[in-house]
């Protein structure tokens, strides 16, 4: 089957983003949230987006044009999903909030609809019977700023059928991914299970003393030839999301350096809304 209409549930950070990559590639876009204020919102969004798909990608005013033309916008959940192949959830990283989204979400879908999760942390499984079709259910997890860093990792439960996990792979790829597919479930996925240790080793290594951010981040880019440094990743990311990671790892395992980790990222970052690029000051200045 080929997918037509996508229906993209939640217009947060990561869900317009979704929506818009989507009907930029041709693809009819339902855009639903909440109520018409928050949709009235990431409409407002998708204007500036449209500015970082002229310069990043050299989108045309043609091309910007007929994306807007393909995007709608629905705060009633049947009528957003009415006619929808595939379905991406992008609303907020909260389990209660998924599950009911799902149970409201399976009694007026379609059944043709494919259902897949952008979460970043919780795995399939935990919502596959939710959704009423464990088998047409999966992750499909993209990255922020999509256009750019272009992944998307399509990840399973084992109850997901593999016709649907390939038109999945293929879709992604239409959008303009990169699709890499998971062979089983793994909570981070591919991308945060090498990324969270790295980010990690950097803060200890920083908080045990063993040397300053600059060093810790010059010593990864020259050694390894990265382009980026753990700490300007950090920033990128958000402190917030840093030290929630490493509060929920200090409450479960008592390990004094994630409790003192905890204690450094309160005092030097969090108390004075040091927050990373978003408040233009983080472990560096933007
Ligand atoms: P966000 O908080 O920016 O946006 C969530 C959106 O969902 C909001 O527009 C909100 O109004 C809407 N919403 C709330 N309840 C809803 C409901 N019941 N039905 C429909 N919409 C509802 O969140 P986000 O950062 O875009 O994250 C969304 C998902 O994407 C999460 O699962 C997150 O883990 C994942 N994700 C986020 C990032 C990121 O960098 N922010 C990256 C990859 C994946």
């Amino acid at each position: 089957m080929d997918f037509k209409n996508i229906t993209i549930a939640g217009s947060g950070v990561l869900g317009y983003q979704i929506a818009f990559q989507t009907a930029f590639h041709g693809y009819h876009v339902t855009v639903y949230d909440i109520n018409d204020d928050v949709l009235k919102k990431a409409a407002a969004k998708f204007d500036i987006l449209a500015q970082a798909f002229e310069k990043d990608l050299h989108a045309s005013k043609e091309q910007l044009a007929s994306t807007f033309d393909r995007l709608i916008y629905s705060s009633d959940l049947a009528a957003a999903v009415a006619n929808a192949d595939l379905l991406i959830e992008a609303v907020p990283e909260n389990p209660a909030i998924k599950i009911g989204f799902y149970q409201e979400l399976a009694k007026v879908a379609p059944e043709k609809t494919i259902f897949a999760t952008n979460s970043s942390t919780l795995l399939p499984s935990q919502f596959a019977q939710e959704t009423g079709r464990p088998e047409k259910f999966l992750a499909l997890h993209f990255a922020n700023e999509i256009w750019k860093h272009n992944t998307a990792e399509i990840m399973g439960h084992p109850g997901t059928d593999k016709t649907v996990f390939e038109q999945v792979v293929n879709f992604a790829k239409s959008i303009g991914m990169v699709a890499l597919p998971l062979l089983k479930e793994q909570p981070g996925y591919i991308v945060n299970s090498l990324l969270v240790p790295l980010l990690s080793a950097a803060t200890d290594l920083l908080v045990n003393e063993v040397a300053d951010a600059q060093t810790i981040d010059k010593t990864w880019m020259v050694a390894t030839g990265a382009p980026t440094d753990p700490f300007g990743i950090l920033d990128i990311v958000g402190i917030t999301t840093a030290y929630n990671i490493n509060k929920m790892s200090a409450e479960a395992t008592n390990d004094p350096l994630k409790i003192k980790t905890v204690a450094y990222l309160k005092e030097h970052f969090i108390d004075k809304n040091k927050l990373g690029v978003a408040t233009g000051e983080g472990f560096y200045t933007y």
